[in-house]
């Protein structure tokens, strides 16, 4: 451990005591903090989670109604704390397509595109899950929507157009090949999978009865385009913290590591509806995933964890705390995406110098182990 982290975990730890803990006191178990710093140098294995449309107001209204305490969500004691502007190539606001290709790629896009220069020449643009699968690491996508939408898309998929979801499948089933796709079925289709070599699940019994082997290729199609909302039940599917965690299960027998992206997509979608119940089920359920990869990441020291969003969505603003188990009462600015900056959360990277505003490009550069414009670099990864 080198002087600048053991000054960062000792004034973390500091942090902790004098605050934090005595918070968390009578928080539910998923809100503790995390324990350990991840050491310097190469991580093995690199978990991005991105709430689609989860502001700050997002995060803060999913925590008042978990334990009537905004800031107790499980990523919000992360050592690492900034904010992102998420503006598209055109400095406008963004869609998903567009924020998704600038975390995954480094490069900023328009509106609608999946991992490829437009503006520009249209040329394809490698992305971090790409670059890692290249670098020998197992790799895999995990969303709550369908698995072609924008945002798992812009990591394994190159296309002119979100809209093109079978192209986006096609990309996954014959080029990027992520091991393991969990999420709403439809595209690709179960025997297009399959043929391509896919063990296809379509509920939670069948994905907690998978073997976990090293290698293996997952399609997990739980039930036809995005998955049911939290709050109105999933039936026989499986929660977004459970495909998190098989995800981890069949990840983690790779001895090279690997690269997970874990999208609460739903957020985004119950904010478009101005439905504060369904956005605070779907956020709190995405902090319960996030708390999965931290308890598992205490037995795996070398990875890095980051948290973010690619968007502001709705306008939320909180008027008031109504304690926990009631909804807190919000005010909404509109019924699309706002220019709003996101947090990021981070577990495994130096945290000096703070940051002020990370670009949303900024994220790619933190998940490949290179340095950002604001001097931020990652202790992990270590692919150039
Ligand atoms: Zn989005």
């Amino acid at each position: 451990m080198d002087r600048s982290r053991c000054r960062t975990v000792q004034a973390f730890a500091i942090a902790l005591s004098l605050f934090v803990l005595p918070a968390l006191s009578c928080s539910p178990k998923w809100a503790r903090p995390p324990v350990h710093p991840a050491p310097a140098g190469a991580a093995r294995n690199v978990i991005l989670f991105i709430g689609d449309g989860m502001g700050f107001a997002q995060v803060e209204a999913a925590g008042m109604f978990a334990t009537g305490r905004p800031g107790t969500l499980s990523f919000e004691t992360f050592p690492f704390r900034g904010s992102v502007r998420t503006g598209n190539a055109d400095g406008e606001v963004t869609d998903s397509a567009a924020a998704a290709t600038a975390m995954a790629t480094g490069v900023k896009v328009g509106n609608g595109v999946i991992s490829m220069a437009l503006p520009g020449n249209g040329a394809p643009l490698g992305t971090a899950l790409e670059r890692f699968k290249a670098s020998g690491k197992s790799t895999g996508l995990v969303t709550t929507t369908i698995i072609t939408h924008a945002t798992p898309a812009a990591f394994g998929a190159h296309e002119p157009s979100r809209n093109n979801y079978s192209g986006i499948a096609d990309d996954y089933l014959n080029d990027s090949r992520p091991n393991v796709l969990l999420g709403g079925g439809g595209h690709p289709t179960a025997a297009a999978a399959a043929a391509a070599g896919y063990t296809v699940v379509v509920d939670r019994d069948g994905l907690q009865a998978l073997e976990r082997e090293p290698e293996v290729l997952v399609s997990g199609q739980f039930g036809y385009g995005d998955m049911p909302y939290e709050s109105d039940g999933l039936g026989g599917l499986p929660h977004l913290s459970e495909m998190t965690l098989a995800a981890l299960e069949i990840l983690e027998n790779d001895p090279d590591g690997f690269f997970l992206l874990v999208e609460g997509g739903r957020i985004d979608h119950a904010c478009q509806a101005n439905d504060i119940e369904r956005a605070i089920g779907e956020t709190i359920e995405f902090s319960r995933a996030v708390a999965v990869a931290v308890e598992w990441s205490d037995s795996h020291l070398d990875t890095l964890l980051v948290v973010t969003a690619d968007h502001e969505t709705g306008g939320m603003h909180i008027l008031s705390n109504n304690g926990a188990g009631n909804l807190p009462s919000v005010a909404w600015g509109t019924t699309g995406h706002t220019s709003a900056p996101v947090p990021v959360f981070a577990l495994g990277i130096d945290a000096e110098p703070v940051p002020g505003i990370l670009e949303n490009t900024d994220i790619f550069l933190l998940l490949m182990n290179l340095s950002t414009g604001s001097g931020i670099r990652s202790s992990g990864a270590g692919i150039p």
